[in-house]
């Protein structure tokens, strides 16, 4: 495996979903190259922070839901507005 294919399958690697022929040529050249393992670990890292931004933005959204489902007159209301 090469830096090229290093980069094209490396979220198929963080999704779990690349394939196992795929799996030992991809960890011997990040192990071997410091570049592939700097941008590994990066990626990571940012993988990391979208998932904890996503998680804390959903939160206000459900709360935003249970809102509005709890007031079943709230459409009604709305044709006076
Ligand atoms: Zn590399």
């Amino acid at each position: 495996m090469n830096c090229k294919r290093v980069n094209e399958v490396l979220f198929l690697f963080f999704d779990n979903e690349l394939e196992d022929d795929l799996l030992d040529p991809f960890r011997a050249h990040t192990r071997g190259c410091p570049i592939c393992a700097q941008r590994l670990d990066y990626t990571r890292k940012l993988l990391l922070l979208v998932r904890e931004c996503c998680r804390r933005e959903s939160a206000p959204e459900r709360l935003r839901m249970r809102i509005l489902a709890s007031m079943p007159h709230r459409r009604g209301a709305e044709r006076y507005h």
